[in-house]
């Protein structure tokens, strides 16, 4: 695979010849062209350089070829590059012990997964399996993966156990700034927010409720730090309705708030935990559940039907290791925390005030958001023509961002400087101040 590229050219003809994109009608693609990379920076082919204010799927928290991940990667590549998850392997086993050393107290053990989809695939599984109910609640401001229908097409016996219907029901959640609770403060949005669940559960018959999956902090969905005392009420209606409580932690976890998981940021304890992204940076794919005690005591004598072939590779092992390794010795985590609060923050701030487009601006850690409006006044989200040239300005700048909708995530590596952190801000920062509405 070595090249002697020269030229963004060749790679964009294989491209658009061959590959199939996610999430896209094919005809129009233009993809930017990476080559390389290395801490918060990337390169193409032409030596374009580029800041990643995006951790690509706000997943390179420990940021590109960081080489303890790369030589990590390298020994066990070298030693055994594939197992069968029915083996005992050491990476595997020291990737759960790392992992379970960062989780809750009572978290007991970790099934691993390809990433994150299946990691709340298995979750929703075990939910349904422990409580032999079937519906799952979830937030309609959510992303939780791209599968769904694999194991039903499947034709053999591990079907049958898992063919339960679209049990699948939403509610709102918390989201102040557009409240759907006509609530004034965040006191307000979350007792109503809680009420509103309740009635859901209510009408949809507990008896029938397996799981409520929330992401801890919704991301994808614009960043939506709940208001004190929402999850702790989300854990106490599962308590009362005897409802299992999944996290979602795969775009917030592993560094990217500033702490460990983002559940460290509230008084709750799931009993569930998905999680993918950062926990390795994407270096090999790699994602799964953290198990409570109690969902773990009961699989002791109760057979698990899920299972995959890649589970515990190796290679994505032997990454998860190297990544809270190097977090650990290098305070990554910490650095995540400062920059989000003494850069990130204020100068998100700053920018709200210097730019009318500015609707708001929130979030935590290297996990924050822009919101960008017509008007302060009706909060309406600035149209899709100025987003996408915004989009474009800041590619042109050299700022690889985020964008989601009408918002800017600003979500780079968690290992960003206070230079880098200052310099994405300014590439914003005027990019806003060019947008004509
Ligand atoms: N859950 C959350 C919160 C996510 O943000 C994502 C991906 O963006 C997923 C699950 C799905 O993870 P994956 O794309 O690794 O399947």
């Amino acid at each position: 695979l070595n090249n002697n590229l020269t030229s963004n050219q060749p790679v964009k003809k294989l491209d658009s010849d061959g590959v199939f994109h996610s999430w896209s009608a094919q005809g129009s693609l233009d993809p930017l062209v990476i080559k390389s990379g290395s801490g918060c920076r990337l390169w193409d082919y032409e030596g374009r350089e580029y800041l990643d204010f995006s951790s690509q799927l706000v997943n390179t928290n420990i940021g590109h070829q960081h080489p303890k991940v790369v030589s990590a990667i390298r020994a066990q590549l070298e030693e055994l590059s594939t197992v069968a998850p029915a083996h005992a392997n050491y990476a595997r086993g020291l990737a759960a012990e790392k992992i379970l050393a960062r989780a809750p107290e009572g978290f007991h053990k970790v099934f691993f997964t390809n990433g994150g989809a299946d990691a709340n695939e298995n979750a929703i599984r075990m939910a349904r399996t422990i409580t032999g109910r079937d519906k799952v609640l979830s937030s309609y401001r959510s992303y939780h993966g791209g599968t769904g229908s694999a194991i039903v097409a499947t034709g053999d016996f591990r079907r049958v156990p898992n063919e339960y219907a679209r049990a699948h029901v939403h509610f709102f959640t918390p989201y102040l700034y557009r409240s759907d609770f006509w609530a004034q403060n965040e006191e307000e949005e979350s007792a109503r927010a809680l009420q509103h669940l309740r009635r859901v559960i209510e009408a949809e018959g507990p008896g029938s409720i397996a799981a409520i999956l929330l992401e801890t902090i919704p991301g994808t969905a614009g960043i939506l730090t709940p208001p004190k005392g929402y999850l702790e009420g989300v854990r106490a209606l599962a308590d009362e309705f005897g409802i299992v409580l999944i996290f979602d932690e795969v775009m917030a976890g592993f560094g990217r708030t500033g702490k460990w998981l983002a559940l460290d940021h509230f008084d709750v304890t799931p009993d569930l935990i998905s999680f993918a992204k950062g926990v390795n940076s994407g270096y090999v794919p790699a994602g799964g559940v953290i198990i409570s005690e109690r969902i773990s005591r009961y699989f002791d004598e109760n057979m698990f039907f899920g299972g995959l072939t890649y589970s515990g590779h190796p290679l994505g092992m032997a990454a998860i290791c190297g990544t809270l390794d190097a977090m650990e010795e290098e305070d990554i985590v910490g650095n995540a925390a400062r920059i989000g609060s003494e850069v990130l923050a204020p100068g998100l701030k700053q920018i709200a005030e210097q730019h009318e487009v500015v609707g708001e601006v929130r979030g935590v850690g290297v996990f924050q958001a822009i919101e960008l409006v017509e008007d302060r006044e009706s909060r309406q989200p600035l149209n899709a023509k100025s987003m996408g040239q915004a989009k474009a300005s800041m590619v042109e700048s050299g700022l690889l961002p985020f964008v989601v909708a009408n918002r800017i995530h600003v979500v780079p590596p968690c290992i960003v400087s206070v230079e880098e952190a200052k310099k994405g801000l300014s590439i914003i920062s005027d990019v806003l101040g060019s947008i004509r509405r």
